[in-house]
């Protein structure tokens, strides 16, 4: 048994993290292993392993542009644990996406999955690209390029990706194809969030947000807060952020404000969700919404204002590192649930436990994406499909089971919701790796 916990500052510079701030998603998560490895009393040899990634591919991606031009993009898949099955996890396209960020990203998922307990360890693939300034024809050439790239190290029972930040059914479609091309059969269990045409699976589209919905019903229900009565706020309209707007006001709340990466709005007698998603699909952005105000933008995350919000319910569903330690203090909801992977940074989470702020972690509220994922795969390879009765159904089960078992242990140990998400799916991660042995 090791003793003593190597901190997150030496084990990012073993890890050649670039470099060590509050908004590096890889030092961040480094944080919160040692900061749960402390409490938990980890042993220091599995805390080594989850503190490294297993295995980290970076390729060259060269793309012959509309114009005849050739560019250059840079991706990365990275494993980061499959000590409890296959690694899973999805693939995203941002211009800022770097090796720090995907292994973050790869970890989380690892912590994700065996929070909700499926047979599945965690992975993470990024291009560092701007798809809005892509033609559909040079996306698809991208996306092919990338699916050949990284095909030596997926599979069904490898690797699974996934759609995550401006990835969607459509990419996964071309991935799914490019990859049954080189294996010479169909294999529709190599990847998730198909359309539905391809395999893909009922109430897959909306499962993140579904997920989160029902983890804020159980917060909103040991809270005693009424829905009817209540108001929520959310950052980002991409899929996650839309669904769990209109969520949130199916579940009768007023959601008073919402942004994207343009801008902001606010109207304190409730937005109505698809009218606001119609006004972006005409115009490009939720900004300028009839009959709501402009707030103000921040012009690094898309908004600042809405976050402090005094609203009930708070849904970060964009990018990392939104709620820092320069505005935590600024933060009045009463529940903050968690759409986006890593928005709060582990110093700011510290104070929202102090404030007495119910915080739905990521690696909880998000999970219901990658739980349908896994139905998906489970339908993928058995052939047979559910109705999306069924899907909510089993969705709801596991993520009303993982709430309580996290809830419990947070108010049990008196720690953060945060630190005992990862005390639960640390233990189980390490229960597979004592079981599995270490080899050769
Ligand atoms: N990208 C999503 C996430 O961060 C889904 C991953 C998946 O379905 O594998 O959880």
């Amino acid at each position: 048994m090791g003793t003593v916990i190597p901190s997150a500052e030496e084990m990012f510079r073993i890890t050649g993290g670039a470099a060590p701030s509050e908004m590096n998603p890889w030092f961040n998560f480094l944080k919160l292993l040692e900061r749960s490895a402390k409490v938990m009393g980890l042993d220091t040899g599995y805390y080594k392993i989850l503190a490294t990634p297993k295995r980290i591919l970076e390729v060259q991606l060269p793309v012959k542009m509309d114009d005849g031009r050739i560019e250059v993009f840079v991706g990365w898949r990275v494993q980061h644990n499959d000590a409890r099955g296959p690694c899973k996890g999805g693939i995203r396209y941002h211009p800022a996406v770097n090796e720090d960020e995907v292994k973050a990203l790869a970890a989380w998922m690892s912590i994700k999955t065996a929070v909700v307990d499926i047979p599945y360890g965690g992975a993470k693939g990024g291009i560092r690209v701007d798809p809005h300034k892509l033609s559909p024809n040079e996306l698809e050439r991208l996306t092919r390029r990338f699916a050949w790239a990284i095909a030596p190290i997926i599979g069904v029972d490898r690797d699974i990706p996934a759609p995550d930040v401006y990835t969607s059914p459509r990419e996964m479609a071309w991935i799914y194809d490019t990859y049954s091309q080189i294996v010479g059969y169909p294999e529709p269990g190599v990847i998730t969030g198909k359309p539905l045409e391809l395999g893909g699976s009922e109430g897959r589209k909306e499962a993140t947000a579904r997920g989160l919905q029902y983890t804020v019903e159980e917060a909103i229900k040991v809270l005693n807060i009424d829905p009817k009565k209540a108001t929520a706020a959310v950052q980002g309209y991409g899929n996650a952020g839309y669904f769990s707007a209109k969520f949130m006001h199916e579940l009768g709340m007023k959601v008073v404000a919402v942004s994207d990466s343009r801008g902001a709005i606010y109207n304190p007698d409730g937005l109505d969700p698809d009218a606001v998603l119609k006004h972006k699909k005409e115009t490009g952005s939720v900004k300028d919404f009839p009959g709501a105000t402009n707030i103000d933008p921040d012009p690094r995350v898309g908004n600042a204002k809405l976050l402090e919000l005094d609203v009930d319910v708070l849904i970060p569903a964009a990018i990392e590192n939104v709620i820092t330690k320069e505005n935590v203090d600024k933060i009045k909801a009463k529940i903050v649930a968690e759409a986006a992977n890593g928005p709060t940074t582990p110093e700011a989470d510290l104070v929202l436990h102090e404030k007495g702020i119910l915080v739905i972690p990521d690696v909880l509220a998000n999970a219901g994406g990658v739980t349908v994922s896994y139905f998906e795969w489970v339908q993928a390879r058995t052939r047979e499909w559910w109705d999306i009765e069924t899907v909510r159904q089993k969705l709801r089960v596991r993520m009303t089971k993982s709430f309580r078992d996290i809830y419990n242990l947070h108010r049990e140990k008196n720690i953060d919701m945060r630190t005992a998400a990862y005390w639960l799916a640390i233990d189980r991660i390490v229960a597979a790796m004592r079981l599995r042995g270490i080899w050769p």
